[in-house]
């Protein structure tokens, strides 16, 4: 006897093909691609970027693939990611190419403890007199970096959830560990120049380096868990405006020629979701990659 098939078990059936961002629609991308593409060449993470306006109080600062942000507030304005110590001239330069001063900056926070976005701290803390704030979970590998022997500045540490506000500006913390344990995304409202309301995610990273393993670690056993668990936290947060810790991640040089059309160029709610998608897909093969070539043995 057949069994009938019922509404419910056709739309459960059709509903992984009727899904925006099904697996046929993304392009196979290993691991290794997705970080070439995030990091490109030495010279690219070097060579500075056009600083541009991305929206409300929100700019670029940072190099062709290294991703650094300036949000600006009157009570002083907030640097996301030092980058590389050498980078930090870089960053000051394209502050006040601006029209800001780096001086101004009160407050250093940074997307994970890896040194190409997080070494600069003690320098960009020396020229500007800020405070460092960072996730509890990002403080041991900040500890662990120390440029020229000099120590890691943190001023103050906060938890998963935790909001930093500084003139009206208020920035909350997500942790969405897995590329380290202290990746922390950064979720802020914004208002686009016709008065709209958008919500900015900082993702801080998804991507697997290629040494990474995730199937049987022998420290970070959870490590693909977390992964799963930081895909479906920043999948629950309407996000809108998608900035990233490199700026392939929100394909930054494709959208900095339409600045100053309509719509904003950097509103892109289906590139925040196709980011997060491009990466589970990724870190899924690999993980099953290495889990094959573990039985195999
Ligand atoms: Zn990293």
């Amino acid at each position: 006897m057949k069994t009938p098939l019922t509404a419910m078990t056709l739309a459960l059936f059709l509903a992984p093909l009727a899904a925006p961002l099904g697996a046929q629609d993304l392009p196979r991308l290993m691991p290794d691609d997705l970080f070439r593409r995030n990091i490109g060449t030495p010279e690219q993470m070097d060579t500075q970027f056009p600083p541009h306006h991305i929206i409300d109080n929100v700019y670029y600062i940072g190099t062709e693939t290294l991703a650094s942000f300036l949000i600006t507030t009157d009570a002083g304005h907030i640097l996301i990611n030092s980058d590389y110590e050498r980078n930090v001239p870089t960053l000051k330069d394209s502050v006040e190419k601006l029209g800001f001063k780096f001086e101004d900056i009160a407050i250093i926070i940074g997307s994970h403890e890896h040194a190409d976005h997080m070494e600069g701290d003690a320098l960009a803390k020396e020229l500007s007199g800020a405070q460092v704030i960072a996730v509890a979970e990002q403080v041991p590998g900040l500890r662990a970096m120390r440029p020229g022997g000099k120590e890691h500045p943190i001023d103050r540490v906060i938890a998963d959830g935790d909001a930093i506000t500084l003139g009206g500006e208020t920035l909350t913390a997500r942790l969405t560990p897995g590329h380290t344990d202290g990746c922390a995304s950064w979720e802020f409202d914004v208002t686009d120049a016709n008065g709209a309301p958008h919500k900015v995610v900082i993702i801080c990273s998804l991507g697997v380096n290629p040494n990474y393993q995730l199937w049987n670690h022998p420290d970070r056993p959870g490590i693909f868990e977390q992964y799963r668990q930081s895909y479906a936290k920043l999948r629950a947060i309407p996000a809108d405006v998608p900035l990233g810790s490199h700026p392939a991640m929100y394909r930054m040089a494709e959208k900095y020629p339409r600045i100053g059309q309509e719509p904003n160029p950097f509103i892109d709610p289906e590139g925040y979701l196709y980011e997060i998608a491009l990466n589970e897909q990724a870190m899924t093969l690999r993980l099953e990659e290495q889990r094959q070539a573990a039985q195999a043995q």
